[in-house]
């Protein structure tokens, strides 16, 4: 910077002495010529008068200025300036025929000249070497900050604050670096502010690029807010791990797997799954090391620590909401080549795990809550209470579409029999299979509900005749009586139901006089004999 300044300095005073060079020699020139001019006419003049033209020559010839005087043939006008002799040719027609040249000697003129020049390139050297002194006085502090500025701004750049200006300075450049460095305090402070605040939020490695970090973090942290505020409005947890999903297709991961453990049901399913899982925790959740320890499983940090990856792939694997009735368990899988990308993510796709899973967690607690107000823990099915506050409504939906319901109502055969001879557990196995049965055998619109012991209801809507209703008791039935129930390893059970309908509005009037009616039929197709179905 200092060099440039000097060398634009010694430019411009090489230029501007070059110039003045030229005009004062200009001028010294247009000088002489009109003195030599005024000199040559003179002597033309007085040459004119005198009748002894030779003597005057003569007597002129050695006399000083002139060095020689003759007439020459011709007519000429010429001025020439012989720098190597020194002289001053002047030539001026003097008759038609003759000329007179007159050699003038001009070394005096010449030395002047070259002392002159010699006097403007001294000036301008003695002031180039004033002003390198000057310049360096003054600008040296100013030069010495830019320098200092430039370094710190640079170190800013790394994320380093600490670079405060020290110079011993005076003045302007006093205040100058004084509010710089206040300002870099400024800085640090309140970047060490943002990055702490950050850093606390996300866990993330620090890059050369510091404040392109912060930039980044705190872009992904108001995603994160956005996404959690969402999330908070949505009506299940099943929801909220689709929208998961989503983003981590956003950060672009090609193979991953979303497992969802229901710790109350023991029952671990695969919420999302793009490409292999590569593990077996499905039959085994309890093996899942992630799901086991409560923490991060990551192949990159130790090789091998989860024994049940059985593909030949890195991967990491991420428990979240793992502290309450539902557990999931995130798994990444990658190459060498996606490790870089997955690392960079990383930190944000924990940040999302962490932010979601209270928010998963109570939502699934809700739902899971409301499910044993309404549903048989050992079936899975709704219960009486349920029945019992939906029937008006459902009733009264009826009457207004003037639409019909189906009651069937169904009760295994000899059930008794099963408790007695193979155990309670054994009965509770057979009646959970019953109730798979019932699922797998109606509409999703229909509603199964165990009233108690083995007797179940289905209510069947949108039936129009009892044809319809005789057809669904009559599949259930078959279906229970064809499927052998399992009660341990070899030993299988064949079982039969007995079933009792009605039809609204065709038999009864309201729920509860249907449900009557149905196990009356319920009980006159025990009579038949079992395994038989009694529509009213
Ligand atoms: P039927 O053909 O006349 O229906 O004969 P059954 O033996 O099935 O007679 P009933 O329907 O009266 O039998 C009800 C039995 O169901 C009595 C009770 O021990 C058993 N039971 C009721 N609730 C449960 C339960 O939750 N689990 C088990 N294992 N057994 C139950
Ligand atoms: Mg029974
Ligand atoms: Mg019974």
């Amino acid at each position: 910077m200092k060099k440039k300044i000097l060398i634009i300095i010694a430019f411009i005073m090489i230029i501007s002495t070059i110039i003045r060079t030229f005009i004062v020699g200009a001028s010294f020139l247009n000088y002489s010529n009109s003195l030599i001019k005024n000199q040559t006419n003179l002597i033309v003049d007085i040459l004119r008068e005198v009748i002894d033209k030779d003597k005057f020559l003569h007597i002129i010839q050695n006399s000083h200025p002139i060095k020689k005087i003759e007439f020459i043939k011709g007519q000429k006008n010429e001025l020439i300036y012989s720098f190597k002799d020194k002289t001053i040719i002047s030539i001026v027609p003097f008759n038609e025929l003759e000329s007179l040249k007159i050699v003038f000697s001009a070394k005096n003129y010449f030395d002047k000249l070259l002392m002159a020049i010699a006097q403007l390139i001294l000036i301008a050297l003695i002031s180039l070497i004033i002003i390198i002194l000057l310049v360096n006085h003054f600008l040296k502090p100013y030069l010495e900050i830019l320098e200092k500025i430039e370094e710190s701004t640079n170190n800013i750049l790394k994320g380093n604050f600490n670079n405060k200006i020290e110079l011993k300075l005076k003045g302007e450049a006093k205040d100058f670096v004084n509010s710089y460095n206040y300002f870099l305090q400024k800085l640090k402070e309140s970047f060490g502010v943002i990055e702490e605040k950050y850093t606390a939020l996300i866990e993330k490695e620090k890059s050369n690029d510091p404040l392109n970090d912060a930039k980044e973090t705190i872009e992904q942290l108001a995603n994160i807010f956005k996404f959690k505020r969402i999330i908070e409005e949505d009506n299940s947890y099943e929801t909220i791990l689709e929208r998961l999903v989503d983003i981590i297709k956003e950060f672009e991961i090609k193979h991953f797997i979303i497992i969802g453990i229901e710790n109350n049901e023991n029952i671990a399913k695969i919420i999302h799954s793009q490409g292999d899982i590569c593990c077996n925790v499905l039959e085994n959740y309890k093996d899942c090391r992630a799901y086991r320890l409560k923490k991060e499983i990551n192949s990159l940090k130790m090789k091998k620590e989860c024994l049940s990856h059985y593909c030949n792939t890195n991967h990491i694997c991420l428990p979240f909401s793992s502290t309450g009735n539902f557990t999931g368990i995130l798994k990444i899988i990658f190459t060498d080549e996606e490790k870089k990308h997955v690392l960079k993510v990383l930190p944000y796709i924990k940040a999302y795990l962490n932010e979601i899973s209270t928010i998963i967690e109570s939502k699934y607690t809700l739902e899971l809550l409301h499910n044993q107000n309404i549903k048989d823990p050992l079936t899975r099915l709704y219960n009486r209470r349920y029945l019992e506050n939906m029937l008006p409504t459902l009733i009264e939906g009826a009457k207004r579409r003037n639409g019909k319901i189906g009651f069937i109502m169904l009760d295994m055969d000899h059930f008794k029999q099963v408790n007695d001879t193979y155990g309670h557990d054994a009965g509770d196995r057979v009646l959970e299979k019953l109730s798979e049965i019932i699922l797998e055998n109606i509409r999703k619109s229909d509603i199964p509900v165990r009233l108690g012991g083995e007797e179940f209801l289905i209510i069947a809507t949108n039936i129009k005749t009892k044809e319809d209703l005789r057809k669904i008791a009559d599949k259930i039935r078959l279906a229970v009586k064809s499927q052998p129930f399992y009660l341990s390893s070899g030993l299988y059970i064949n079982k039969t139901i007995s079933i009792g309908a009605a039809l609204f509005p065709d038999d009864c009037e309201d729920g509860n006089e249907c449900i009557k009616l149905a196990d009356k039929a319920l009980y006159e197709a025990k009579n038949q004999g079992r395994d038989k179905i009694v529509i009213n």
